[in-house]
């Protein structure tokens, strides 16, 4: 029994939690058993050659959208799940501001169900804070949501957003449930009067960025610092767009304050002067800030500071993106990338810009795993962790195409249309199973299991 595997990876490039390995991995049932010596050569059910590959722990997407329950003619967890999985993600954490909402035991049990039977990555939902369901969080946080989200502007009338006492007050309770608070760090008062500003305008890129200003996410960012600081609860800061807030937050951590910071591949790749014909497919928020910003970001990705990486992957239609009779103000802000992100960071992180793969591996899934106590079953390749891998081809460069997703929406006027890839994912295995290779998905839809936080 103790050297039976129903699978052995053969020849890759194991990326371990500390460093590289050429090794075969060993896999019994769910788990992996086994980290040997190369060209090992014991018996398997199954032996699956990785020659040539680089195997990285399974993604973990701390920033999903599906907008199912709302909107499933964008996507659903069926649709979904495929392109994570084709994307290398083996977990997405789907944030809760879908419509209706989950913001009590009812919206929750409603998103559950339509993702229990459709998923075929595994899954964990968050919990919405908004204004006045602070009761509701206990229950939330008993029928095992992963963490909480709040806005810290206006998310439209169903997700109420927070006040600055009310953050006080949602983190008073969230702390109480040892989980963490995560934010949508954007100030409302500034973007109100902006918008309102600017209005008359026509919209393009820059006067996005103009309106939604960095100061407008660094002083919402501070502001929750201060919050964290006072209360002692958790905090996560969302889709960091810029370094002056990566900065604020590394001298917060510094002093002890309990904040963690995501950030996503396209605040490092793209910006309003390099996209800006890209007009309303590059319209999300936080902005693509300029290109001196977004060069300025990458230090704190090197230096430890971001602790990981989402997706934000919010797949709109063609007809949501284009504009309203013209008027780009009215486009809803966000776009797909949860398809190319992962691939995408090991070409841009790690092959152009020599981050250690290990580290990379970290911010796409170990880092998230242990700031939302999954670690040490999820997000990492070591014995005993569930068999969540991704084979990666490091050797042909490829161009990426929206047309090819498994997304509803192949809408290909999104940024990333084109660019040339260096990694390309090859198979994804979730627990042991290969529920991805070559363009195919082969999981059945409920496959994907709930992760209780
Ligand atoms: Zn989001």
């Amino acid at each position: 029994m103790g050297n039976y595997f129903s699978k052995i990876i053969r020849n890759g490039t194991l990326v371990l939690e500390n460093g590289c390995e050429r090794a075969d991995l060993g896999i019994r049932g769910e788990k992996i058993a086994g980290i040997l010596a190369p060209e090992s050569q014991l018996e398997a059910d199954e032996i699956i050659d990785a020659s040539g590959f680089m195997i990285f722990p399974g993604g973990i997407d701390t920033h999903t959208h599906f907008f199912e329950p709302g909107a499933n003619y964008r996507e659903d967890w069926f649709c979904g799940t495929r392109a994570a999985a084709a994307g290398g993600y083996t977990l997405v954490m789907e944030m809760p501001n879908s419509s209706p909402p989950v913001i009590d035991e009812g919206t929750f049990a409603l998103k559950l169900g339509l993702a229990e039977g459709n998923s075929v990555v595994d899954f964990a939902l968050w919990g919405g804070a908004i204004a006045g369901n602070q009761a509701e969080l206990e229950k939330l946080n008993r029928l095992g949501c992963i963490a909480f989200k709040g806005f810290t502007l206006d998310a439209g009338p169903e997700f109420l957003w927070l006040d600055h006492q009310q953050q006080v007050d949602g983190m008073e309770e969230v702390k109480k449930l040892g989980k963490v608070l995560g934010f949508h760090a954007e100030d409302a008062a500034i973007i109100q009067e902006l918008k309102a500003r600017f209005q008359n305008q026509p919209w393009d890129l820059r006067l996005h960025d103009e309106a939604r200003p960095y100061y407008a996410e660094l002083t919402a960012i501070e502001n929750a610092i201060i919050f964290a600081e006072h209360t002692g609860c958790p905090i996560h800061i969302c889709h960091l767009s810029i370094p002056e807030g990566a900065e604020c937050i590394k001298r917060a951590k510094k002093r002890g304050v309990d904040v963690t910071v995501e950030s996503c591949a396209h605040y490092f790749l793209l910006n309003y002067e390099d996209q800006f014909e890209a007009g309303t497919y590059g319209l999300i928020q936080p902005p693509l800030r300029s290109r001196e910003r977004m060069e300025g970001l990458w230090p704190y990705l090197l230096d430890g500071t971001i602790d990981y990486l989402g997706t934000d992957h919010a797949p709109y239609t063609e007809e949501d993106k284009e504009p309203k009779d013209g008027d780009g103000w009215r486009v809803m802000g966000g776009a797909p990338s949860i398809d190319i992100a992962y691939p995408l960071m090991v070409t841009e992180a790690v092959l152009k810009r020599g981050m250690a793969p290990h580290r990379l591996a970290a911010l796409c899934a170990g880092n998230g795993a242990k700031r939302f106590g999954l670690y040490p079953d999820k997000g990492a390749i070591r014995v005993g962790a569930d068999g969540d891998l991704v084979l990666m081809d490091v050797s042909h460069p490829w161009n990426y195409s929206r047309k090819n997703s498994f997304s509803k929406t192949r809408c290909t006027k999104f940024p990333y249309e084109g660019r040339e890839l260096l990694c390309q994912v090859v198979s994804t295995f979730l627990r042991g199973r290969e529920i991805y290779r070559d363009g195919r998905i082969l999981a059945e839809p409920g496959y994907g299991r709930f992760v209780r936080g």
